[in-house]
């Protein structure tokens, strides 16, 4: 991937955990790296086809002189995230930002923080047996759309099903949505717990009924098993309720373990 390269822009600005910081400021010097793809710009030598880094230059003095945050780590958070949002051509950033007169009490040439972010595509599955179930699901998905941390938001539409594995309570409401974000899949779990938690979602009997659940069914081509996440999620592939909304938006995505698309998980489910 090509790269534009920002070295050292000078902001005098106010972050830190000390008042003193706040209210006096201090020297603050930012790098950024902006992964873009320079060849149509390139071989056309037109300004269209390119962002222009003299914008970014004032995207990032107007985040870091126009907040006051505690920690380097949340102004880069707020300039990548700033650069990413403003400059869609921009897949990727990195973001360091130098103290070199951080008040610490031993020396050091200088202090940064280093943050890349990039945007993902991610696929979630959307259900809800509680409550309205609609209302509640078209919330879901209008803040999600609305997160600063997301864009290009495509949603299929709402099926209803029979309830899976514990059997004994009402019909889901199921749908999905594919977006780009640049959250990480924790940080992605975490924003929409919150969005399952907004809803009134109690983690009461598993597969029990539930007012909302938002899971994450791919993260691009990503693999991972933790303590708290398995992408691609375990068991979408027996799920019909799962398969079809996803097989609406996105017919030819391909998971990542099993190599089948997604529209081929479904007839074989189909034909089982
Ligand atoms: P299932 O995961 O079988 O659909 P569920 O959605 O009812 O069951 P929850 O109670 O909503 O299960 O979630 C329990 C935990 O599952 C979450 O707190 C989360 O840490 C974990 N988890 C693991 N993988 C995923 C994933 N891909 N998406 C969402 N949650 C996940
Ligand atoms: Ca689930
Ligand atoms: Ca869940």
């Amino acid at each position: 991937m090509d790269s534009i390269h920002i070295d050292g822009l000078h902001v005098y600005a106010y972050h830190g955990v000390f008042e003193h910081e706040n209210v006096n400021g201090q020297n603050f010097y930012v790098n950024a790296v902006l992964d873009i793809d320079t060849e149509k710009a390139g071989l056309s030598d037109e300004l269209e086809l390119t962002e222009d880094y003299g914008k970014v230059c004032e995207l990032i003095t107007k985040i870091m002189t126009e907040n006051t945050f505690k920690l380097i780590e949340a102004a880069a958070q707020a300039v990548a995230g700033g650069i990413l949002r403003a400059f869609p051509l921009i897949k990727g950033v990195e973001v360091e930002i130098r103290k070199p007169e951080a008040p610490v009490e031993l020396e050091f040439s200088s202090l940064s923080v280093k943050v890349r972010r990039s945007w993902h595509d991610a696929v979630i599955a959307l259900g809800s047996n509680m409550g309205d179930s609609r209302e509640i699901i078209n919330k879901a998905i209008d803040e999600i759309k609305g997160s600063d941390f997301i864009k290009d938001v495509r949603a299929s539409e709402l099926i209803v099903t029979k309830p899976y594995g514990y059997t004994d309570q009402d019909d889901f409401l199921n749908g999905a949505l594919i977006c780009r974000t640049f959250l990480s899949p924790s940080g992605l779990l975490d924003l929409l717990h919150k969005i399952e938690n907004e809803a009134g979602r109690k983690r009461e009997i598993h597969w029990g009924p539930r007012t909302l659940d938002l899971d994450i069914i791919f993260y691009d081509d990503l693999i991972m098993d933790s303590r708290e996440l398995t992408i691609p999620h375990c068991d979408m592939h027996n799920r019909r309720f799962v398969l079809a909304p996803v097989n609406e938006i996105v017919p030819y995505y391909r998971h990542p373990l099993l190599g089948a698309t997604v529209k081929e998980l479904l007839e074989r489910l189909d034909n089982k």
